[in-house]
């Protein structure tokens, strides 16, 4: 039985113009995700991790090439129709986190079931689900200042899962947080990923990259590279080793 593909690029191209100046940020971009798959991607800073994001995500369309998501034409459609398409088929998640500071975490994660004029019986139900997905039940009328930098990580998650999207894009999300917070977002998005959630994932750390199954090599625009990682290291054991905040400081007061 062969798997459903649900990205399907053909030699996409990105030219931005500058004036006179023209940058060749992707130079024809090859790429299947089948549904259900966990990938990076990663490459030096400016190799076109960000622009094949941009377009993978419908936030900008390629300026040649085709591309197919979950079965539609992307490549040529308007502003409208890609704003439609990206509400209801990509959920984002940043490294920089991107909440509303007035809205709280129950404002926050709601705020994209507003756009996309869904039918509103189950979405009390569905933000509830998605609060308790990422961990945070008990949170809901914190404002993102009273938050640390994981727990937003979790809002944004929860915020990018509220419509059910058919995939997930991440660019750089664990960059911000320290090591031990990193490892809880990978282990979340492990567990989306288990459930059938599609995960497309940028980072410079080969660490991170090593928690998904497959990983993609851009450099100048091109893939350049590709690999199956083996033996995926599994977040949840990974975290049973590693300190806790707690733990390090009842270390550090008790050897004062
Ligand atoms: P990465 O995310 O891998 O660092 P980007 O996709 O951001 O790379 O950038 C790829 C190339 O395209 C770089 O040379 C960058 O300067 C250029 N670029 C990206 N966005 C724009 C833009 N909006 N206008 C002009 N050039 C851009
Ligand atoms: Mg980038």
């Amino acid at each position: 039985m062969s798997e459903k593909v649900i990205i399907k690029t053909e030699n996409i191209t990105k030219v931005y113009k500058i004036g006179e100046i023209e940058v060749h940020a992707l130079r024809g971009i090859d790429l299947e995700v089948n549904d259900g798959e966990f990938i990076a991607i990663m490459g030096p800073s400016g190799s076109g991790k960000s622009t094949l994001m941009n377009i993978l995500g419908c936030l900008d369309t390629p300026t040649s090439g085709l591309y197919l998501l979950d079965g539609i034409d992307v490549s040529k459609l308007n502003d409208n129709e890609l704003a439609t398409i990206r509400n209801v088929k990509v959920g984002f998640v940043f490294q920089t986190f991107n909440l509303l500071p007035r809205l709280n975490v129950f404002q926050n994660i709601e705020l994209p079931t507003i756009y996309s004029h869904k039918k509103s019986n189950n979405k009390l139900k569905k933000i509830y689900e998605c609060i308790e997905a990422v961990g945070l039940k008990g949170k809901e009328r914190n404002r993102p200042t009273e938050l640390s930098g994981g727990e937003k990580q979790r809002v944004a998650i929860a915020r990018a899962l509220i419509n059910n999207p058919a995939i997930i894009l991440a660019d750089e999300p664990t960059g911000n947080l320290d090591s031990r917070t990193g490892e809880e977002i990978m282990a979340i998005f492990q567990n989306l990923n288990k459930q059938g959630k599609t995960i497309i994932l940028v980072t410079h750390e080969l660490d991170i990259a090593n928690h998904t199954q497959r990983i993609i090599y851009l450099r100048d625009g091109l893939i350049v590279k590709e690999e199956q990682v083996k033996n995926p290291i599994i977040a949840e054991e990974i975290l049973i080793k590693m300190p806790k905040l707690e733990d390090k400081l009842v270390e550090k007061i008790s050897s004062n």
